[in-house]
């Protein structure tokens, strides 16, 4: 019986000891791969870093690289796109104007109506829609019809007050996010689609013809006005309201900016011909490039994955389309080289299935458990992860936005510079006797109206780039719809320009 009990205590002890060493060794395993993960962490943040003399880098980079497009076509990465825009509205336009607004996720219209005072602008109808996914690889003719037919509708449900009663053409602004070379104010013809859009054959077409041949077909009484870079939109309609407005940046799907620069800096441009001394910009600076942006593994990849490879590498750095797929590959790469996020989740492996509007929704879940990051992750088929690890994904969003929102920061500060407004004097250096004007660069966009952490650390970065003194003569303005009401303030002042001449 004893030696049974010693025998017995021999084996549990063994038994004890091997579930010991069990334990110990997935523990080790577990803290391995916890290194593993925090190391693919670490060389995240280190490879995004946008340390100030880096930003300053890209400033003075963007300065160089607009002068350099505004020299000669293909200068530059940066196009510097003519406008044809000279006279920004100023509040006395009159009239009913309508603008139809296609960007990178959402196709817009209004209807607008100016009493010739600022404060008389009404904005009497809007609709906005998503733009079906089964679009952006159709076919001219099936996109012009579907928004020429969308444009029937909204006018067809016009009330009494509309235009319609009366015997007047409609005077429509196409608001169009995407690069083209303009050849008037009313016509200009693709460069190449972004932002996803892959329908062939329609590179060197002129878009607003082809919205207008659309409208015909239908037998609408619509005259397509004007073609309008959608920052254009949104510099018009700041100016209308703020005459210091000088620049406009959109953050929405994709990126870009515009400005106001002397025509006589527009070298390539031989012969301008504006009353103005002055013509609207269009930079197309999504695609800005230099060696001084902080790139990624996994910003390469996904530039090998898009249909736009080798093209638009700022854009797919900062625009809400990308922020997201960049998140979403930090976390496959961690789930792949670690079990932290249990077994890899199929739908993680899928492009774009990680939107950037859940990436701000976890970014700033403040709840204790993270319980929006948990949401988030379940929709992505990853499923009870600790709150260690939802605390990882939540430091993700941060470092990417981060970049982000710094990144943009500079590609602001960068205009200013360019037209002498970072109180650098012009010359690099600042002086003290220079007298800082005021100076509003409106700013719209889902990503920039949405996001409040990418707000705050653009905001912080700028201050930072720029110093208190002149960043408190620098004013950021939000504006809802501003590209699409600007655009039709664009036809409503070219309009007022052509009735005054003909008088
Ligand atoms: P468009 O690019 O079609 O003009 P928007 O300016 O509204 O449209 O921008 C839409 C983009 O804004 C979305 O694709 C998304 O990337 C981003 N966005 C929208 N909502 C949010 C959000 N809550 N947080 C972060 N980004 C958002
Ligand atoms: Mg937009």
């Amino acid at each position: 019986m004893g030696k049974v009990l010693v025998m017995l205590t021999a084996a549990t002890a063994v038994l004890a000891c091997s579930v010991a060493t069990v334990m110990v060794r997935s523990r080790m395993k577990r803290r391995r791969k916890w290194r593993r993960v925090v190391g693919i962490l670490q060389d995240l943040e280190e490879s995004c870093e946008t340390p100030l003399g880096r930003l300053r880098q890209m400033v003075d980079a963007v300065a160089v690289e607009m002068q350099a497009g505004l020299v000669s076509e293909g200068g530059s990465k940066l196009k510097m796109l003519l406008t044809f825009v000279d006279d920004l509205p100023n509040g006395s336009e009159r009239g009913t104007y309508y603008a139809l607004h296609l960007g990178g996720s959402y196709f817009r219209i209004i209807r607008v109506y100016l009493g010739g005072q600022r404060s008389s602008l009404q904005v009497q109808d809007v609709e906005r829609h998503c733009i079906p996914t089964s679009l952006l690889n159709s076919t001219s003719e099936v996109l012009f019809d579907f928004l020429a037919s969308s444009l029937q509708r909204f006018i067809e449900k016009e009330g009494h007050e509309s235009i319609s009663s009366q015997d007047v053409k409609r005077e429509l602004a196409f608001t169009f996010s995407f690069p083209v070379k303009q050849t008037s104010l009313s016509s200009g013809v693709l460069i190449k689609w972004t932002k996803g859009f892959a329908i062939s054959e329609m590179a060197g077409e002129d878009i607003a013809e082809c919205l207008q041949g659309a409208l015909n077909r239908r037998g609408l009484d619509i005259h397509v006005a004007a073609l309008v870079n959608d920052t254009v939109g949104a510099l018009s309609f700041g100016h209308y309201h703020d005459p210091d407005t000088i620049a406009a940046v959109v953050f929405g799907t994709g990126s870009n900016a515009c400005y106001l620069e002397r025509t006589d800096a527009i070298i390539k441009c031989q012969n301008p011909r504006t009353t103005s001394g002055s013509m609207v910009v269009n930079m197309e600076w999504g695609n800005f490039w230099s060696s001084r942006l902080p790139r990624t593994s996994y910003d390469i990849e996904l530039d090998a994955d898009s249909l736009n490879s080798n093209d638009m590498g700022f854009e797919k750095m900062i625009g809400g389309m990308y922020l997201g797929d960049i998140v979403r590959r930090v976390v496959l790469r961690m789930s792949k080289e670690s079990d932290i996020f249990g077994p890899i989740s199929s739908i993680l492996s899928t492009p774009f299935v990680l939107r950037t509007d859940s990436v701000s929704a976890m970014h700033e879940d403040d709840t204790p458990e993270l319980q929006e990051v948990a949401r988030v992750l379940k929709h992505l088929g990853v499923r009870k992860v600790p709150l260690k690890v939802r605390k990882l994904v939540v430091k993700i969003c941060d470092v990417v936005t981060r970049r982000a929102a710094r990144l943009a920061a500079a590609g602001i500060a960068g205009i200013l510079k360019k037209v002498g407004r970072d109180g650098s004097g012009g010359g690099g250096r600042k002086s003290d006797k220079q007298v800082m004007r005021r100076t509003v660069v409106a700013v719209e966009g889902g990503l920039y109206s949405n996001y409040r952490m990418f707000r705050e650390y653009m905001d912080e970065a700028l201050i930072d780039i720029l110093g208190d003194d002149v960043a408190q003569h620098v004013v950021i303005k939000a504006m809802e719809d501003g590209s699409s009401i600007g655009s039709a303030l664009l036809v409503a002042s070219s309009h007022s320009v052509r009735t005054i001449a003909s008088v």
